[in-house]
Parts: C-alpha cells; sequence; structure tokens
C-alpha cells in the first residue's frame, strides 16, 4: 500500500495500479471515453488528464489512465491547466465524432467548450420556405442556440408528414423513415413530426400520412385545374396508370378507331 494525496485530501491505495482506477474507486468526476479496467490503457481520448506532484518534482499534467500510484504521489484533479487540456482533448474528439452523443454528454457534465456542433444544415431554408410557401404547414422555424441558427420543429405539432422537406434538403440534414407503419421525420435527434402511413387504395403499399391526404384532398377542392390529382388516395404509381388524364391520353391505343377491321393472315 502506499500513501497519496488527491485534492489535499489523505488516502491510502493500493500501490502501481492505474490512477483513473483509483480516483473512480474514491468516487472524484474524470471525463474519460477510452479507459476500460479490463484491457491495457490506450491513453487515447486525453480527457482523464490531471496534474501530478511526486516528490520534488514541479507538478506536471498526466494521463490518469496511463499512471499507476507511487508512495507520495499528489493529484489535483480539476486546475486551470486540466481543464484547458481537457477542453483541447474534447475539441479534437468532436472533429472526429461531430454528433456523438458520448462526447457532448461529458461536454456537458463537466463544463467543458464543445461550440456548436455539427447538424449537417447549412441553414438554406430551402425546408422552411417549402414547408411555409408551398404545403402551407409552417412546421419549421429558426432558433438561435450558443448564438447560432437552428432549424427547430415550431411547438404544436404542425407538420403533416409530406416528407418535401426532407426531399428539398441539399445536405440531407433531415431525415425521413418509414418503418412498421410509421413515417419519423427528424433534424438531428429532434423529431418533427411522427405519423401513422395509409394503404395505396390499389396496390396496398405505405405510401402517405392521414394528415398529409387530407391537405390533398383539401387543396383538390379548393382548386379548379384539370391536372389536380384526382386520385389522392392511391400512390404515385397507381395514380398515373389509373388517373383519368392518363387514360385519356393512352385511349388511343386500347380502343380501335371507328372503322378499324382487324386482318388474319
Ligand atoms: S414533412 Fe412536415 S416539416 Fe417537412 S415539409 Fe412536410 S409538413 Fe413541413
Amino acid at each position: 500500500m502506499v500513501n497519496i494525496k488527491i485534492n489535499g485530501q489523505e488516502h491510502e491505495v493500493e500501490e502501481g495500479i492505474r490512477l483513473l482506477t483509483v480516483l473512480r474507486e474514491k468516487e472524484y468526476k474524470i471525463p474519460s471515453l477510452c479507459f476500460h479496467t479490463a484491457l491495457t490503457p490506450s491513453a487515447s481520448c486525453k480527457l482523464c488528464v490531471v496534474e501530478v506532484k511526486l516528490k520534488d518534482k514541479p507538478p506536471v499534467t498526466k494521463l490518469s489512465c496511463a499512471i499507476k500510484t507511487r508512495e507520495g504521489m499528489e493529484v489535483v484533479t480539476e486546475s486551470a491547466m486540466v481543464y484547458k487540456l481537457r477542453n483541447i482533448a474534447i475539441g479534437n474528439l468532436l472533429k472526429m465524432a461531430p454528433r456523438s452523443k458520448a462526447i457532448i454528454q461529458i461536454g456537458e457534465e463537466f463544463d467543458l467548450i464543445t461550440g456548436v456542433i455539427p447538424d449537417g444544415c447549412i441553414r438554406c431554408r430551402l425546408c422552411m420556405r417549402v414547408c411555409r410557401e408551398i404545403i402551407g404547414a409552417r412546421a419549421l422555424k429558426m432558433v438561435k442556440r450558443k448564438g447560432m441558427n437552428f432549424v427547430v420543429p415550431r411547438e404544436g405539432g404542425h407538420c403533416i408528414g409530406c416528407g418535401t422537406c426532407a426531399n428539398i434538403c441539399p445536405t440531407d440534414a433531415i431525415q425521413l423513415v418509414d418503418k412498421n407503419s410509421v413515417r419519423t421525420i427528424m433534424i438531428r435527434d429532434e423529431v418533427i413530426g411522427r405519423h401513422p402511413l395509409e394503404r395505396c387504395e390499389i396496390c396496398g403499399i405505405l405510401f402517405a400520412t392521414p394528415k398529409f391526404l387530407h391537405h390533398v384532398q383539401e387543396q383538390e377542392d379548393s382548386v379548379d385545374h384539370p391536372d389536380v390529382k384526382e386520385h389522392h388516395k392511391l400512390c404515385s404509381n397507381c395514380a398515373k396508370l389509373y388517373s383519368k388524364r392518363t387514360q385519356k391520353l393512352t385511349a388511343p391505343v386500347f380502343s380501335k378507331p371507328h372503322g378499324y377491321k382487324s386482318v388474319s393472315k
């Protein structure tokens, strides 16, 4: 056994074990992502940095996963230098894994500077504009977070699940997932809309949300135009095949012209 000091408090601990293991056993909060007690430490994430002073030597910063306990070791887990190095470490980790929830959580927990997390959105506002100007749902808005604009869903569930925002997004920042008969539209981990899917009345594929079909019906009722889609309960393929307009266009192919006589060879 050896005697060490942690943040000025004396502890008797086993000699030659990883300092990070001791710190965790003694319930000091130390951030780390790459440490596993069953494996050799790799000192990769660099978050577990602490200040260590050995006898007659000035204090130095060390990765607590990499060094082992020694007699007379004095450890400081929080200092200006430790904070600075952890900030550098978290910045480097976020460059490699910008959407990692684990890194962001550690940043929040230890008050580290994570900056603005890239979310794939280039703030072109195409999604907001199409939702407002063409769909008329106004389901998206822009808010400021940490001094930067973010597209977020508007409160009150305005989304009708048409998917136009996801289709128009040039960087795929908006995700549309159809799974288990449910359509989910998301940006980052924020749900814009979640809707059940209805089946095409002819082929039976799941293709649209009830709110979207209702919206199409309303449009159809309010617009007097020969090209209005008359089969709004049909998927796009069936609508094309069975629309009156298509049938009109293809009619001469199927109906024999007046006076036509088949010739048998
Ligand atoms: S899916 Fe929702 S948010 Fe996106 S354009 Fe349609 S109504 Fe707007």
